[in-house]
């Protein structure tokens, strides 16, 4: 009765994984998440997913010492329940983990989705060998999670980590959480497309521009772009950097970190991205916070957010 089951419900896929102790994978697979994503259908296709897992491998529920899940939104681990899900339908106030396991007859223990992925990233990625880490994660949105002495920190009302909505713009553009200017309306994969249109609409030259008259952009294109020599897509992802790097600096002197790790498909931008992010946060930071610090990329992929899963639920265990 040693292994625990990882789960990372997203917007387009349930990913999930058998996990031994030691958080080695045993077998990995993915599920649609459907078109419906309401309570009902998620808990639904969450539960089949886990089910399918383990009629694939050849362990017995018996097993199997329960279910960590990691849901985007607002989340009370404690409580158990999804407060809010932005990308899901319909989500206020769901019993997800009584729902989850009742469905499965298993212990289950639900997390916010970038916590979940910090901790896979702290046990055993980027952020291993840290004794206080963060992970910034930079997709559609911008998520995180925070480390403190090897401890995942919520705060009173576990909302801590939310590093997508710290300001960077005063009175800058509109964000989703309500407050303007935060990072995530600069350098999320979605807000960078945004910039890159508006700057092309309004005549920039650029060798994106017969992809975007074609279709819409995507963050992949312009950093491949930027690789191919096209400077605007440089100049584009260089400031990015620089507001990630404000962000960043801002991180460095509240909690003197080890190690930044930014996780996403933005990550993979590379140095068009770090090198102007790097020298922001030097530039801005207290010297010997900076000193300490390492600014690298995450290393588990789309495997963090459910091996952290995992892993949260094996420390919940512990207690
Ligand atoms: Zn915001």
């Amino acid at each position: 009765m040693n292994i625990t089951v990882g789960i990372d419900i997203g917007g387009t896929f349930i990913k999930g994984a058998l996990l031994d102790p030691k958080g080695r994978i045993l077998s990995k697979d993915e599920f649609p998440t459907g078109s419906k994503r309401t309570p009902k259908d998620v808990i639904k296709r969450t539960t089949e997913a886990v089910s399918l897992l383990l009629q694939k491998s050849t362990i017995a529920k018996k097993n199997v010492l329960g279910v960590g899940i990691g849901c985007p939104g607002q989340i009370s681990s404690q409580k158990g329940i999804v407060y809010n899900s932005p990308n899901m339908k319909n989500w206020e106030n769901v019993p997800l983990q009584s729902e989850i396991s009742k469905a499965l007859s298993l212990p289950v223990e639900i997390f916010n989705d970038a916590n979940a992925a910090a901790w896979g990233e702290f046990w055993l990625g980027s952020g291993k060998n840290a004794s206080t880490f963060i992970l910034c994660t930079l997709g559609t949105g911008i998520g995180g999670g925070i480390i403190i002495d090897k401890k995942l920190y919520l705060g009173p009302d576990e909302c801590a980590g939310e590093l997508g909505h710290i300001t960077v713009v005063n009175n800058g553009p509109k964000c989703g959480c309500g407050n303007h200017g935060c990072i995530e309306t600069i350098a999320s994969a979605s807000s960078i497309v945004k910039r890159a249109e508006k700057k092309i609409r309004r005549g920039a030259r650029t060798t994106l521009t017969k992809e975007y008259e074609k279709n819409s952009l995507t963050a992949k294109s312009i950093y491949i772009a930027a690789k191919n020599g096209d400077a605007f897509s440089k100049e584009l992802l260089n400031d990015t950097g620089k507001y990630l790097g404000i962000a960043a600096a801002g991180i460095i002197n509240t909690l003197n970190p080890d190690i930044i790790a930014y996780g996403g498909g933005l990550s993979k931008a590379g140095k068009f991205l770090f090198s102007s992010l790097k020298e922001e946060a030097k530039r801005r930071s207290i010297k010997i916070a900076f000193k300490r610090v390492k600014i690298i990329k995450a290393s588990l992929g789309n495997d963090a957010g459910f091996i952290g899963a995992a892993g949260l639920m094996l420390e919940k265990r512990k207690k």
